[in-house]
């Protein structure tokens, strides 16, 4: 990848996020790409999988890129939470998807390498099969009660996640009505559990336009920066 057209994109997306977090999803590229938007300023990069993660993030350690904050984007696997929390500057996973899981993740705490974790937790707004995610906003209520119901914990209750439809024929106004439900599930549970600043993770290359103007505090943007 040419810096200078990296540096063009990440310019073009960072214009428009008005303070919402740009997390570039780097799982498309080989890690010599990463460590160019690193050295551009990029600090936020997502992964889906648990292999692809640890080795970059291992990289990234091994050349002392310090200040990068790795972000966990993708369906997770309980046998692979152990590998993924142990992660040299893993900051948050986006994907929580089952109470099952969020068990799994709090059974390892320990495991994690910095001071706190933050967790998002995904929910299925456009009911895609294929799609991972809590199905309702009552079961992440239940699974918000059982990390809140740890006294001691570094795990952080930090947000919502979720992905707008992928098949819909008007993609735009499928992703919008995704996007006002998660905002709709974020607005209840903070109320609900007195979290003001829970934050809201949603939008991709081809829709995180829409996502910031229905209030996104994180958008996770791979194609639209790194595909060739
Ligand atoms: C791949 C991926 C993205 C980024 O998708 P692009 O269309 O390449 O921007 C965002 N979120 C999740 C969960 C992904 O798996």
């Amino acid at each position: 990848m040419n810096k200078n057209e990296l540096e063009e994109r990440l310019n073009l997306v960072k214009n428009d996020l008005n303070g919402a977090v740009l997390v570039a999803v780097s799982k498309y590229s080989p890690v010599e790409d990463v460590a160019m938007a690193y050295s551009l300023g990029q600090l936020d990069f997502g992964e889906n999988r648990v292999s692809e993660l640890t080795a970059k993030a291992g990289s990234f350690q091994f050349n002392q890129r310090q200040n990068v904050r790795w972000h966990f984007i993708g369906t997770l696997q309980t046998n692979k939470v152990k590998e993924l929390l142990k992660t040299p500057n893993l900051w948050a996973i986006h994907s929580v998807s089952s109470k099952k899981l969020l068990e799994e993740i709090i059974r390892r705490e320990s495991e994690i390498t910095e001071p706190e974790l933050n967790l998002f937790f995904q929910l299925n707004t456009s009911r895609e099969e294929e799609k991972s995610g809590f199905d309702t906003v009552a079961e992440i209520a239940e699974a918000i009660e059982l990390l809140l119901a740890k006294k001691k914990s570094n795990l952080v209750c930090y947000g919502l996640m979720t992905m707008g439809s992928i098949r819909e024929e008007n993609f735009e106004e499928a992703a919008r009505k995704s996007f006002k439900e998660l905002k709709v599930a974020r607005d209840y549970l903070a109320e609900r559990f007195s979290l003001p600043n829970l934050k809201l993770s949603m939008g991709m290359s081809q829709d995180y336009k829409i996502a910031l103007e229905e209030g996104a505090d994180f958008i996770r943007v791979g194609s639209l920066l790194f595909k060739e």
